[in-house]
This record gives structure tokens, sequence and C-alpha cells, in this order.
């Protein structure tokens, strides 16, 4: 069905008030439209469902260099015209090439495979199109939000003044976490409001906020937006299950305060992003009760375990929480973006209220108005909140939860059968669902070598599109990486994964037939 307009009538009319051609040809959503958005959301959904049946690799292997020259080409002021063409030429410039993250070789980063129903979400809440940054842009989409916000602290075991925001994942999250780490701290100093007023007191180049080397990056980068520089971030030494060596953190505060540094939080993670390890939040909440420091906890990956069924326990301290990053986009299972930033004392978030004559005024808030912007960075914001909830009110928590042990039980699963392989060197046992690992053909192969094996395997499997893994670097060696998020995965497949590694290794080592691998590859493909 074409419903693209000649150009030239829209140049005639486009002064026009109130023209039905004119609203026609851009196809606003209303309720004149209802029949054409119907078919578009259809066309869309097929060629989706379409391009999951054709995606037997997790990638097609393309290189930026390949694609590029087919977006040269591309005029914007020329369209194709309509849906079924747009989606016909976005078939080949993205679906073909996209990685799969649902796919079982797919094994890389922190993407989840998504649930149905917050699919489903993403049509109700882009349609109808709420704005959280105020009620009377949302209404009932802002308690939505602030119920599932006050579901996901008490999971949390946090207290009833807890509160927070959706935001757009854990760098924001994290980044709201020093900020207010940060401005509490002023504040008692200086009084309230007196940084947001006149900036930052000569004494913020002191603060020092304490995080284990495992932790996100997002941290030392917030800390320099903020103004506290990359140096405000000591890293703390991890034991050798990679969590943060709690001796070692009393250590690190007690010397920074020997150096006339100013100590105001610990971060600990709750799944570090390549190993998966649990920061011990018991003995490091005791160690923040003792030196009156903020504790921040970083679950944007072991979030999944406040519905974990079979891993629940392993939450035990996350109550003594100061502040608190979840993504629900990792292990909730929800499309990109879906996370939130929980505060423990609710009125914290007063530190990042700004109030605006034609948005959120003063008097709206002394009347009880609900506006989630008084909490957030953000102003326009989407409703992503709904996702989760039409995760919870129909497949239930318990379903998540049940998914991300299935991931975890995967993990296990795969080091196993790892650590039967004489040639592969596993660098730790896996506590959540990640696994950190080399090709090591022989005790006797150099470290240089071992290097260039491990980014050749990756370079290779993510080529040929048999399989997408991450790398990553430990003590400035390259190790290989696992990131298991899907529980529909099968141990047989990840064996499979696992074989290719092992041969391309083989293929890759000096004396190896070249190119062994990507003949062997063909032959898969083909067979
Ligand atoms: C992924 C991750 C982040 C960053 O979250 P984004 O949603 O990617 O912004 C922060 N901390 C940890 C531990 C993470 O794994």
């Amino acid at each position: 069905m074409r419903t693209s307009t000649p150009v030239p009538s829209i140049h005639d009319r486009a002064d026009a008030t109130g023209d039905p051609e004119i609203a026609r040809s851009a196809q606003l959503f209303n309720e004149h439209n209802l029949d054409l958005y119907r078919d578009q959301v259809h066309q869309a959904a097929d060629a989706v469902a379409a391009a999951l049946r054709r995606a037997r690799h997790v990638h097609s292997g393309v290189r930026p260099d390949e694609l590029a020259p087919d977006f040269e080409a591309l005029d914007l002021d020329t369209p194709p015209g309509d849906m079924p063409a747009a989606l016909d030429e976005l078939r080949r410039l993205y679906l073909d090439h996209a990685v799969y993250f649902h796919h079982p070789r797919y094994a890389a980063h922190l993407n989840c495979p998504v649930l149905v129903p917050s699919v489903a979400a993403e049509v109700v809440l882009s349609a109808i199109n709420s704005s959280l940054d105020t009620w009377d842009q949302s209404a009932g989409a802002t308690f939505i939000e602030q119920k599932l916000i006050a579901w996901t602290a008490a999971r949390a075991g946090l207290p009833e003044a807890a509160d927070g925001v959706f935001t757009s994942g854990g760098t924001q999250s994290n980044l709201m976490a020093v900020l207010l780490m940060r401005d509490a701290w002023c504040a008692r100093e200086y009084g309230h409001g007196r940084v947001q007023t006149h900036g930052l007191p000569a004494a913020a180049s002191r603060l020092r906020i304490f995080v284990s080397e495992a932790s996100h990056f997002s941290l030392a980068k917030a800390a320099a937006l903020l103004g506290l520089g990359h140096e405000a971030v000591v890293g703390v030494a991890c034991d050798s299950a990679r969590r943060m060596d709690v001796a070692a953190l009393e250590r690190a505060i007690a010397h920074s305060r020997e150096q006339g540094d100013i100590p105001i939080a610990v971060v600990a993670t709750l799944g570090t992003t390549d190993f998966g390890s649990l920061d011990d939040l018991g003995p490091i909440g005791a160690v923040c009760d003792a030196q009156h420091l903020w504790l921040h906890v970083d679950a944007a990956y072991g979030c999944g375990l406040l519905v974990s069924i079979a891993h629940r326990a392993r939450i035990a301290g996350l109550e003594r929480a100061d502040s608190l990053t979840v993504d629900y986009h990792k292990s909730f299972f929800q499309p990109v973006s879906c996370s939130a930033f929980i505060v423990a004392d609710g009125a914290q978030l007063g530190l990042v209220t700004h109030h605006a004559d034609y948005l959120n005024p003063r008097e709206a808030a002394a009347a009880g108005t609900p506006d989630q912007v008084n909490k957030s960075l953000q102003t326009t914001k989407r409703f992503d909140a709904l996702k989760l909830w039409l995760t919870l009110r129909t497949v239930g928590a318990d379903a998540v939860g049940a998914a991300f042990d299935g991931a975890i039980a995967l993990a296990r699963a795969t080091c196993e059968l790892m650590l039967a392989e004489p040639r592969l060197e596993l660098l730790h046992r896996p506590e959540l669902s990640t696994i950190v690992f080399r090709y090591r053909p022989c005790l006797t192969t150099s470290e240089a070598e071992l290097d260039r094996l491990n980014a050749a395997i990756r370079a290779q499997l993510a080529r040929d599109g048999e399989a997408m893994i991450a790398a990553t670097r430990v003590g400035g060696r390259r190790y290989l990486k696992f990131t298991l998020l899907n529980a529909a995965t099968t141990v047989e497949q990840m064996r499979e994964i696992v074989d290719l590694v092992l041969e391309y290794g083989r293929a890759n080592a000096v004396g190896a037939v070249p190119g062994s691998a990507a003949v062997n590859a063909q032959w898969r493909r083909h067979g």
C-alpha cells in the first residue's frame, strides 16, 4: 500500500491548519490512522520474525568497511516511500547483519535475550509516548514507575523511606550515586544547597571513593564528570575470587586518611562485569558503618539475584546499602533501556531537584504532585518501567528469576566441561554467569604468543559469524570471555562453542595450515 503523497502538493499546503491531507501524508498517529498503525506494527513484527528465522548465524560477520558503502550510496532525501520498501531496505542494511542476542552462539557481553511481554510493552509505551518527567505528562505511568521502584527496594531489603527513578542504564545510575555521595558530604560540611549554588569547595579534590579493581569504569567516569577527578576513585585489590579484599579496603581507607584525603564512600559490586564476582556486602557494610561512609551497591549485573529462586540468599547485606544501581536490561531480560537508581533515604534525591516554573513549579511539589523529574537527571524520560511492569504482570517475578538461575547453571556446567580441557586455562569459577579463560596450547607458550593466539581466535569467530564471544585483559594479558544470559542455551550448544575455540586455537597456532579453520567453517555452513 503506497501512502506517500506527491511532494509538490505538500509544498503547496505546508502552511494550512488542520489539513487532514498533511496529517495523512506524515502518518500522524491518531484515531484516524489506526488501521495504518496496526498494519505497520504488524509489518515490523513480521520483518523481525523473518529475520530471526533467517538468522542461522549469530552475526553475518560483516566489517564496517564492507557495510559503509551501502550507507554512503543512500540519500535520505529520496525515501523508498512506504513501509514495506523501507523494511526491505532495513533488512539489507541492518537485520541481515545484526548481532542476535537470543542466538545460542551469542556469549559476548551483558546483552540478554528479551521477554516477549516487555517487547509488547514497547509497542504500548512508544505509541502513547508518556514522558515520565511530570505527572501532567504521564499520569498513571508515574505510579507504575513508583510502584516498581518500591517493589525493587523491598526485594533489596531497603527501608520504607527508599525511593528512586528509572534511568537510561547503569552508567547514569552510577553517575547519580557519585553525585549524591559527593553532595551529601558537601551538604553536611557546608550546608544544604551551597554546592548547588556556588560549585565545589577546594576540598572536593581530596574526596575519595573506594571501589574494587574489578568495578565498572562508569564510576571513574562519573567522578571525572563531577569534578572530583579519576584520582578520587581508589581501586582496592581483589581476593582470588575477584571480590573486593575487605582487609585491603580498610588499609586503603586508613592510608587515605593519613594522606589528608577525605574518604566519603565505598562502592561494592554485586556482579562484576568481567567475572560476575559478588563483593561481600556484610563486611563491607560494617566497614562503612564504622567509618561513616556511604555504601553504594552496583548491582547492574547481579540484580537478577533479587528475583532468583536458587541464589536469592547471595544478596545478604544489600539491606545496608545507601544506594543501589539495577539494570533490568541485563539480568531481568528487558529491552534496552530499563534500569533504576534507588537510594535508601529517598529525601536524598532532593539534591537533584530543580524547579522550573513551566514544568515542575515549587507549588506543585508543595501540593504533593508526584513529578519524577524532581528526582531525575533526565527531563523528558521514556516510560521504560512499563516493560518490567508487563513482565511482572504476565509471567511474574519467579519466571524472570528462574531464567537468570538457568544462565547461572549454564555457566557452571560450561565451566565443568572447560575444566576437562587441558588447553583451556580458566581464571576463576563462575559466581554468576561469566567465564574468563584463554586458549593455552602448552605451558611453555610465551605470553606474547598467547595474546596473539587468543585475539586471533576471537577475531575469527566474529568474522565468520560462528559465535560471538568477548575479550578482556587481565593483568595486561588477553583473555576470552563467555557472558551467558540465555537460559534457552543448552550445555551441548556451549560444547560446540568451546570446540570452536579449540579448533580456531589449533588453526591459528604457529605452524598450522593457514586458513584451515575458515575451510572447516565453510563445511559446517554447508553441512
Ligand atoms: C553494565 C554495567 C554498568 C553500566 O551499565 P549500562 O547500563 O551499560 O550503562 C555498570 N556497572 C556494572 C557492574 C555493569 O555490569
